[in-house]
């Protein structure tokens, strides 16, 4: 009865806390850790560095012959491990006595390789080519802040990867206790609503798109299409208009004036539709902060940039489209990096990269809308300032609605604040 009701995590710790006290037994983690054979009959993987030797056994290659390298020149039959039949890699000296010996051919699984690579590639390899990675450069550059895959690799790959660092660790060549900070696991792409892959023969290459369109379209389209958690319909059609919008920045930069440092707007002396513009740009740009930061909703971010591109179109003042162009390039240069760039380096000098502080006066509404209806039917709508008083707006309720209530009796006026008027008749 005591652990009746509980929660099933707070009921397993409550239970093991009792059988502790009474000792009955403790909280033990078991782990089903299991032997790996590495080792796999084929080409591709690292080799390892062993050598048979009849006299001598097993031998482990000299250190000033590591690493071993793969031969390049193979011949890939699609039958056995090629380096079974190599002569000059599979035969070889025995570094202890000298004699003719055979190197091991079997290679080891990819996923030793994958364990690691990442400490690897924080090393500037041209500087210490002795040394696989350093603690010094890991320090710097590791724990990966964001590390995006498939999901295919959420248990196996991230198991070993972890298992590695701790290791490493362990032994003192990293000071480092996980090597993954975030994990973002994108979603598949898909053709005609099947998975992509080679033996249906339904692949897409980017190299095309690039080679057409340019590498920013890719990735616009890419990032545009869906979240990248979901799964992505490859669309040819919403490539091109990707391509599209590209294009039309690129054209409509002619309304952007050149400047090294944002624009004041005098807010209050804007009509409407240049304050609409200024808004969404401004939307867009808090959106953005959100986004790169959490929540990676590119989708999402692009569709407000299109949507202050839209608004921008609808009006002609220069200050607001050049400081409409300083927001959105500075917004699209992770997603289109290449238009960015070349847009902000002619324009602005690339000056628009850095932090750019939200208006937040755009955000003021000053006037709303609301609906009028007579008897509960609508009407009309009347454009009121949010200071005005109830008086007021009855009055530019009634106007608007003149010709329902001529001559009929006002029973009643209910104005239900930001919303709407109802006017009640009679007669
Ligand atoms: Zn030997």
């Amino acid at each position: 009865d005591t652990f009746s009701g509980m929660k099933s995590t707070e009921a397993k710790a409550a239970i093991t806390a009792f059988f502790e006290k009474e000792n009955l037994g403790k909280e033990v983690v078991n782990y089903k850790l299991k032997d790996w054979g590495i080792s796999r009959q084929r080409y591709w993987g690292a080799p390892m560095p062993f050598i048979k030797c009849e006299t001598c056994g097993i031998v482990p290659e000299d250190k000033s012959n590591l690493p071993v390298a793969l031969p390049e020149d193979v011949e890939i039959t699609g039958e056995g491990n090629p380096l079974e039949h190599h002569p000059t890699f599979k035969n070889c000296h025995c570094p202890k006595c000298g004699q003719p010996a055979q190197r091991e051919t079997d290679t080891m699984d990819t996923f030793i390789q994958s364990s690691w690579y990442f400490l690897r590639y924080c090393h500037d390899v041209t500087s210490d080519v002795k040394r696989a990675f350093t603690k010094e450069e890991s320090q710097y550059w590791m724990p990966v802040d964001h590390y995006i895959g498939g999901i295919e690799h959420a248990i196996l790959h991230l198991l070993y990867a972890r298992f590695f660092t701790k290791v490493l660790r362990d032994l003192g060549y990293i000071d480092l206790d996980e090597p993954f900070t975030n994990l973002l696991t994108q979603g598949m792409v898909l053709k005609d609503g099947a998975k992509m892959s080679k033996s249906k023969g339904n692949t897409v290459d980017p190299d095309a798109i690039v080679e057409k369109y340019g590498a920013d379209t890719a990735r616009l389209f890419i990032l545009f299409a869906a979240p990248p958690k979901q799964e992505l319909e490859w669309n040819d059609n919403a490539v091109e208009g990707a391509f599209r919008f590209i294009k039309r920045l690129f054209e409509r930069s002619s309304m952007v004036d050149t400047m090294q440092e944002i624009v004041i707007i005098d807010h209050a002396t804007l009509t409407k539709k240049e304050k609409i513009a200024r808004k969404k740009v401004y939307e867009a740009l808090k959106r953005a902060q959100e986004v790169y930061s959490e929540k990676h909703t590119f989708n999402t971010l692009i569709a407000g940039v299109m949507e202050a591109m839209n608004a921008l179109q609808e009006q002609d003042n220069r200050n607001v489209w050049s400081e409409g162009y300083w927001i959105m390039l500075h917004v699209l240069e992770p997603i289109i990096p290449h238009v960015c760039w070349e847009l902000s380096q002619n324009l602005f000098a690339l000056k628009n990269f850095q932090t750019i502080e939200i208006c937040e006066e755009v955000f003021v509404e000053d006037t709303m809308t609301l609906g009028v209806s007579v008897n509960g039917k609508n009407r009309n709508e009347i454009e009121v300032s949010p200071s005005a008083t109830k008086e007021e707006i009855l009055l530019l309720a009634k106007q608007s609605v003149q010709k329902w209530i001529d001559g009929k009796t006002v029973v009643k006026e209910i104005v239900v604040p930001n919303k709407l008027v109802n006017i009640v008749i009679k007669g």
